[in-house]
């Protein structure tokens, strides 16, 4: 964590919690909420369901509204899909863009990624977009050319990341799978990118981006990560469901 970055730490959620179920955690974790470091950023992204219930509970407090995805088109005939401006008319403040979960699924590809990040972009609002290897990938390798390939969703923007711009580097192979990145491994990675960012939009942009760790951060290991200077915070998917252990990730990001 570098002094000069706010650190942020955001939940991802998944496909889990009803919206009453997310309540029940809002009210866990808020009423934890004014022990928790000041100088560190929140947000949560619930599934699409819960996203107003929980917008409810977090409007009065310092924690933003995330969400987990978005569609490329404004509006129209798209089953099943959600807009910006459905998202930001219910507060969402950030949005994740292209999770491994959305490549490997839905076979999101960059060109996808850099029209959300465009979408989100034109209406205000955050972009976290996403990248990491496989294991076969850094077996083989090739995390580099991997992590550059996704990077190129950026080269739409011309010489000015999008507003709020965050970077989160997420190798797949540590994704809910127990087996974290090292943190020299994650320093590397963020450094890499962060040098990617200072080539593309200048240094003084690239020190300014916020770069999050994710796959599998939990209260044990996120001091030794969040304490190398390049890693900015964390992106958590399943210690983010557990209010106390939300709270202990926000602990070791303000330390
Ligand atoms: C994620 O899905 O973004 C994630 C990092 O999940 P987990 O923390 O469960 O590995």
């Amino acid at each position: 964590m570098h002094p000069s970055r706010t650190p942020l730490v955001i939940a991802n959620w998944k496909m889990n919690k009803t919206p009453s179920e997310a309540a029940l955690f809002c009210d866990d974790f808020l009423s934890r909420l004014p022990a928790l470091p000041e100088r560190v950023e929140l947000a949560i992204a619930p599934a699409f369901p819960a996203l107003e219930r929980v917008g409810r509970h977090l409007l009065p407090t310092r924690v933003k509204l995330a969400a987990q995805d978005v569609h490329v088109e404004p509006k129209g005939a798209h089953t099943g899909e959600v807009s910006v401006a459905m998202l930001a008319d219910v507060g969402v403040a950030m949005v994740l863009v292209g999770h491994s979960e959305r490549r490997r699924d839905r076979k999101e590809i960059e060109a996808d990624f850099t029209r959300k990040m465009k979408r989100l972009a034109d209406a205000g609002l955050s972009p976290v977009y996403c990248v990491g290897e496989t294991l076969e990938e850094r077996d083989g390798g090739r995390t580099e050319e991997v992590l550059a390939a996704q990077m190129t969703a950026l080269d739409a923007f011309g010489d000015a990341l999008p507003p709020g711009f965050v970077l989160a580097y997420e190798p797949v192979w540590a994704i809910g799978t127990g087996r974290a990145a090292t943190p020299e491994m994650a320093a590397d990675a963020h450094a890499f990118l962060r040098a990617r960012l200072s080539e593309r939009f200048g240094a003084a942009a690239a020190a300014a981006t916020r770069i999050l760790y994710g796959g599998s951060v939990t209260p044990a290991n996120a001091a030794d990560l969040f304490a190398k200077p390049d890693i900015d915070g964390g992106l958590v998917g399943g210690a983010s469901l557990v209010p106390a252990d939300f709270a202990a990730l926000a602990v070791a990001a303000g330390a």
